[in-house]
């Protein structure tokens, strides 16, 4: 970590947190590939979440038009202060962004980009929230655990394919644009980390319920070891007959196991369900 910044911290009296995440980067190339892999210009407002000392705040301030923060430890207050002076097109919102109103600050944003090292133990329930509750979020470019990042982008029929996969596919497109070494973050955590970038195209995948694809996915990834039309039969309470009827409306062989279907056939296997549901 840069001195100035280990001073400003030790000056600041601030201790990391490890149950918050607190992992910082401060090395000046990976934070300049991250906001070029994130495609930030000079016209994009940009939220961020997770600000910590503010080093990748700071890149963003000076390649968008407009940034937005949120950090949760207001003790980081006088340090991020102090790392941001100068930059006015950047605001600073103390709090829990799991717990932001979406839509309020839509209205207030226009169109975005989020562009975090987000805190880890939170990695689902931010991208989940974003995904289901934005509707002016262009894309997100996360660091994320090397591991989460293999999931997010996974492929049918591997085993890091899995509810998330399907989650994000829905609406966006997932890619790994940089692996990052455990080395580059204060303190080291004991993971290696990649840079994810996922880019919303709504209507990528159509479906009719957007709720129902997601209790869909979720049941088909309840037990692995078990075929989809147990699955189903078990999540959604059907008959084996029923579960055997809608799989053949969807053009799903009877045998498949969740974990081999695309998103593509989720979906269709979400309406199929929807149309059953609405008749019954
Ligand atoms: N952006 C900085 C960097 O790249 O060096 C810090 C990244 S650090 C991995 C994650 C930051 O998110 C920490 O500063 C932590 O305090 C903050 N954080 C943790 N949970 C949060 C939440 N729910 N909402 C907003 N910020 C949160």
């Amino acid at each position: 970590m840069e001195n100035n910044l280990k001073n400003t911290l030790r000056e600041a009296g601030f201790n990391f947190k490890k149950r918050l995440g607190q992992n910082f980067i401060t090395d000046k190339n990976l934070l300049a590939s991250i906001v070029r892999g994130a495609g930030v210009t000079k016209s994009d407002t940009v939220v961020e979440i997770g600000c910590g000392a503010g080093a990748l705040t700071r890149v963003l301030s000076e390649n968008a038009a407009k940034v937005l923060g949120f950090e949760v430890d207001v003790g980081l207050k006088p340090v991020l202060s102090r790392a941001l002076e100068g930059a006015d097109n950047t605001e600073i919102i103390y709090g829990d962004f799991l717990k932001a109103d979406l839509k309020s600050l839509e209205q207030k944003l226009g169109g975005y980009s989020v562009v975090a090292n987000i805190p880890y133990y939170v990695t689902t329930p931010l991208i989940t929230k974003i995904l289901e509750e934005s509707k002016l979020c262009r894309s997100m470019t996360v660091m994320v655990q090397e591991e989460v990042a293999l999931r997010l982008c996974a492929k049918p029929a591997t085993p890091e394919y899995g509810a998330i996969t399907a989650a994000v596919a829905l609406r966006a497109s997932a890619e790994i644009i940089k692996k990052v070494p455990r080395e580059m973050f204060t303190p080291r955590p004991n993971v290696d980390s990649a840079v994810v970038k996922m880019v919303i195209e709504d209507g990528r995948i159509k479906v009719k319920d957007p709720v129902l694809y997601k209790k869909t996915v979720h049941a088909a990834f309840q037990s692995r070891r078990k075929t989809l039309e147990n699955n189903l039969v078990g999540y959604f309470g059907l008959s084996r007959g029923e579960a055997q009827k809608i799989l053949a409306a969807a053009e799903i062989l009877p045998r498949a196991r969740g974990e081999t279907l695309s998103p593509a056939q989720f979906a269709r296997l979400a309406d199929v369900i929807f149309e059953f549901s609405s008749r019954n």
